[in-house]
């Protein structure tokens, strides 16, 4: 029956950036439908971890410096040694610069395009590698944005990561799906996050992105529960190299 193809009891998925914000809100749905979860952020997170194992699911939390792709044999080997397969991988970590284009840095280039595309593809490549060797196929959901289709302003990291988490996100997609690797992304909109803190306190930049969105209100960590259900189940097999915008019809617009 459809339902049950949305359960992911016995699955283990490894969510990246889920100590707060929409990575924790996904992190949690994905445990509320089954699975167990390994949990990456700068330092383990704690918090999420509570509310997973009340759910009686188990969690591992690890902690890691995501701009330095160094870090992810070391990841691989803490979650392998814990639960011996990886079945989902969410990539959400993700941060934001802002400044004007004109006197935007180096760092701050770096700093975002490593976070949110260098670990997102070589993060996807080590998993990619344990389901090929688990011959189990698998689930990779990659976190994009408004700005993977739009241009944004003062954020030119940001927008070059994004708009590149969705061509890699077909590029994965047409290479793995031969091996059952199904490679999605969620385009969230805006979303009331650490993320988005500065936008929601500049009250007419507030009012702007408000007035734009037809659902009349800020998107929540929870509204990415069923989107994040649904790409790492069975319900989505055939579904691959595809961005999944959950955006209360912002670019609809
Ligand atoms: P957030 O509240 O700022 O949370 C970011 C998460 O990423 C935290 O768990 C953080 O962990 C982790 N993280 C950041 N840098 C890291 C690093 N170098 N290594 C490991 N973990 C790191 O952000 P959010 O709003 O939930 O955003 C989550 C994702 O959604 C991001 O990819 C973001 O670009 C995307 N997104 C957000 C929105 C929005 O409106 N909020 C819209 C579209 C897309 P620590 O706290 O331990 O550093």
């Amino acid at each position: 029956m459809i339902l049950n193809s949305f359960d992911l009891k016995g699955k283990v998925a490894l969510v990246t950036g889920c100590s707060t914000g929409l990575g924790q809100g996904m992190a949690v749905g994905l445990a509320q439908a089954g699975c167990d979860i390994i949990g990456v952020a700068t330092s383990a997170p704690k918090d999420t971890g509570e509310r997973i194992t009340a759910l009686g699911r188990r969690f591992l939390g690890l902690g890691a410096d995501l701009g330095n792709i160094d870090c992810i044999p070391a990841l691989m080997a803490q979650a392998l040694a814990e639960f011996s397969h990886i079945d989902i991988l969410v990539n959400n970590a993700g941060i934001i610069r802002r400044e004007d284009a004109i006197a935007f840095s180096e760092k701050d280039w770096d700093d975002v395009m490593n976070v949110n595309i260098k670990s997102v593809f070589f993060l996807s490549q080590a998993v990619a590698r344990q389901f090929k060797k688990q011959q189990s196929g698998g689930k990779i959901i990659n976190i994009a944005s408004m700005l993977s289709f739009q241009g944004g302003i003062r954020v030119p990291s940001y927008t070059a990561s994004k708009s590149a988490v969705i061509g890699v996100t077909r590029l994965l997609a047409n290479e793995w799906a031969q091996h059952k690797i199904n490679v999605n992304a969620i385009a969230p909109g805006y979303m009331a996050t650490n993320n988005t803190q500065q936008l929601r306190v500049d009250e007419e930049r507030s009012k702007e992105i408000l007035d734009r969105i037809p659902a009349g209100r800020w998107g929540l960590p929870d509204d990415l529960m069923g989107p994040v259900v649904f790409l790492a189940s069975p319900a989505s097999d055939y579904v691959n190299g595809y961005t999944l915008a959950v955006d209360g019809g912002w670019l609809a617009r």
